[in-house]
């Protein structure tokens, strides 16, 4: 299983970090070991400085598939999961790309259960919660690369497998965690809503 992630897909987020829209999806990937479930602990390991949450909205593959034009991308989904593409930043900065900041054991949270999508006219929203303080809110309608695009997009790259996950990048409002807290991420359509909670230690 693997999980491709994207690099700045906010209009929001991009203007938080003075960056420019990027051209075409900045796409990476995070490690199999870096996977873990609602309740198991994000462990921050010593000596690597500011750690960050980023709350994403990730979409679960439901079958192999290659080349999926967007039209297409609901066949081969099972809906969408709250993820967190937890971050080192210092290190990211300091190696000047991500697999080490990235890719630490516990490092990518992801809700057990899947929000099924009819159709991608319903707007689909994230929302990262620090120690029950609300500091993300975002809504797929900000994002620069909308969801079928962006699965399509990277289906143009690499061949998807079943159980893998794509995560379509973080809104405004990015922000550190230490060893004590407790960090959510909630993805919501409508009324329904997945989640994913854990201890940081
Ligand atoms: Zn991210």
């Amino acid at each position: 299983m693997k999980v491709v992630l994207v690099g700045l897909n906010y209009r929001s987020h991009a203007k938080e970090l003075g960056m420019r829209v990027p051209e075409e999806p900045i796409i990476f990937l995070k490690p199999e070991t870096s996977v873990i479930g609602p309740g198991d602990a994000i462990r921050i390991p010593e000596g690597v400085g500011r750690v960050d949450y980023e709350g994403e909205i990730g979409v679960l593959i439901k079958k192999d598939c290659k080349d999926i034009p967007p039209e297409e991308v609901l066949r081969v989904i099972e809906g969408v999961v709250a993820l967190n593409d937890v971050t080192a930043r210092d290190i990211q900065k300091k190696d000047g790309q991500w697999t080490r900041a990235k890719g630490f054991d516990t490092f990518c949270p992801i809700s057990s259960e899947v929000l099924p999508i009819q159709n991608w006219d319903e707007e689909i929203f994230v929302k990262t919660y620090l120690n029950q303080r609300q500091v993300q809110c975002g809504s797929s309608s900000d994002m620069i690369f909308p969801i079928p695009y962006l699965v399509s997009f990277v289906s143009s790259v690499m061949t998807l497998r079943k159980g893998d996950v794509i995560s379509t990048g973080t809104p405004v409002g990015i922000g550190p965690i230490s060893r004590g807290d407790e960090v959510k991420v909630v993805v919501s359509v409508g009324l329904r809503s997945v989640e994913v909670f854990n201890p940081v230690i």
